[in-house]
């Protein structure tokens, strides 16, 4: 009998502060290193967000969890609970918007804290992207404990308790766990289970996948008759989608116009779909879905496509040139060490903007009380109301200094 594959339902991301423990973790949970890229490898972190799926499963004989078919505890068969995407994100502070691009996906997130270190720059800034970006399930993973004794745990413990007061994280639980031996994951488990609730999915509202990769699978020097059509990859919000679906892409490709990049939305048909890297004829939210397409791949490859918009032709949000942003400004510049205060926004400054999975440079040029205009470097697809993640270039770095709202 054909075992029925099931696609993942929620996306939990690993967020924190780099080294502390966000990949091990992740390979403890679900078995998948998630470093793969070459130059990961070489530098020990993670640069791009890699997705690992893995499935929920509970002991009905002893109550724990586990991603085993036979528990480990005690060697009674397990029972499919559900399918987890883990979103592995970057935790150095150079990669921000790649953090950022990927808390748009996360339907909840494990703040992975070392006890050794306690609460980095990057443990505030991540748990501010998290803040900005709604997200309200949320588990604190105080990793590493076997480096530190008790007392220094129970330190750390209320050290995350101070600092989450008033924040989205306020009623996290916080496990202590040791992710290189594997110890006290099925707590953490548990507590996913219960703080990390798989959203409700509406199937048949019109379809909308953020891009966050795009790829040429093609290799080198493949005849022409055999090329694949270019592959993008991303996560589906809403909707599903079906192979032989017609789709549109926006803000789609560039072209040059007397001097001028513009960009034009691109429909092309789904040829195959993957989710959880398996083909699938229909992919629905939660995980990483790969779309087959007849696209040109040299449009897609290196990640070219990464920030679109994937929906059915004539349904997806507008496409934006200047933006009108209701703003809500930090008080301070987290992720520093020092803690610089956030100065007002000024008229000609150019800030970075992260939307969904898209990323983007805007000039100032409009002020107002609470609000700001801007014209942006590359168009950005987004609903009105949409959430914006706003950056200045503080030193040599870009930091996050406040959010707004899309206004009409
Ligand atoms: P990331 O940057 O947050 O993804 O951190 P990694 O998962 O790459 O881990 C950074 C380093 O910490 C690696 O050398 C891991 O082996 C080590 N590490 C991760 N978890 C633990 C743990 O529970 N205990 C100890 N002692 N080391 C850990
Ligand atoms: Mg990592």
């Amino acid at each position: 009998k054909k075992k029925e594959f099931r696609q993942a339902e929620v996306n939990i991301g690993m967020v924190g502060h780099v080294d502390h423990g966000k990949t091990t973790l992740t390979r403890a949970l679900t078995g998948i290193w998630t470093d793969t890229h070459s130059e990961e490898m070489r530098r020990g972190i993670t640069i791009k967000i890699g997705f690992a799926d893995a499935e929920m499963r509970k002991c009905p004989n002893c109550g724990r969890y586990s991603s085993s078919p036979v528990c480990p505890y005690c060697g009674h068969e397990t029972e499919f609970e559900r399918r987890i995407s883990f979103i592995d994100a970057p935790g150095h502070e150079a990669l921000m918007t790649t953090m950022l691009a990927g808390a748009s996906l996360m339907d909840g997130a494990v703040l992975v804290i070392a006890a050794n270190e306690g609460i980095m720059p990057q443990t505030r800034e991540h748990l501010m992207a998290l803040q900005i970006v709604g997200n309200q399930n949320i588990v604190i993973a105080l990793n590493k404990i076997e480096l530190v004794d008790r007392e220094k745990v129970i330190q750390r413990y209320n050290e995350i308790k101070e600092f989450v007061k008033g924040t989205v994280a306020e009623n996290a639980p916080i496990i202590p766990i040791s992710a290189l031996h594997g110890a006290n994951v099925d707590v953490l488990l548990a507590a996913i289970e219960e703080f990390i609730p798989t959203p409700k999915h509406d199937l048949k509202k019109p379809p909308k996948m953020l891009v966050l990769r795009s790829f040429d699978v093609n290799k080198p020097g493949t005849k022409p008759e055999k090329l694949v059509g270019g592959v993008i990859g991303g996560s589906i919000i809403q909707g599903k989608l079906k192979v032989g679906d017609e789709i549109e892409i926006r803000p789609g490709v560039p072209y040059e116009d007397h001097g001028r990049i513009k960009y034009e939305p691109i429909t092309t048909e789904i040829v195959s779909l993957q989710a959880g890297g398996r083909f699938v004829d229909e992919a629905y939210p939660g995980g990483l879905v790969g779309v087959g397409t007849k696209l040109d791949p040299y449009l897609t490859k290196g990640d070219l496509m990464a920030g679109n918009v994937v929906g059915k032709p004539g349904q997806l949000p507008p496409v934006w040139d200047d933006l009108r942003l209701e703003v809500h400004l930090l008080e301070r510049v987290v992720g520093t060490e020092e803690e610089l205060k956030v100065e007002p926004i000024k008229r000609r400054e150019v800030l970075l903007l992260n939307v969904g999975t898209a990323r983007t440079m805007g000039l100032v040029t409009g002020l107002g009380k609470d609000e700001v205009e801007l014209k942006l470097q590359i168009p950005i697809c987004a609903e009105v109301g949409d959430r914006v993640a706003i950056s200045r270039q503080v030193g040599s770095r870009w930091r996050l200094i406040g959010y707004g709202f899309i206004r009409e």
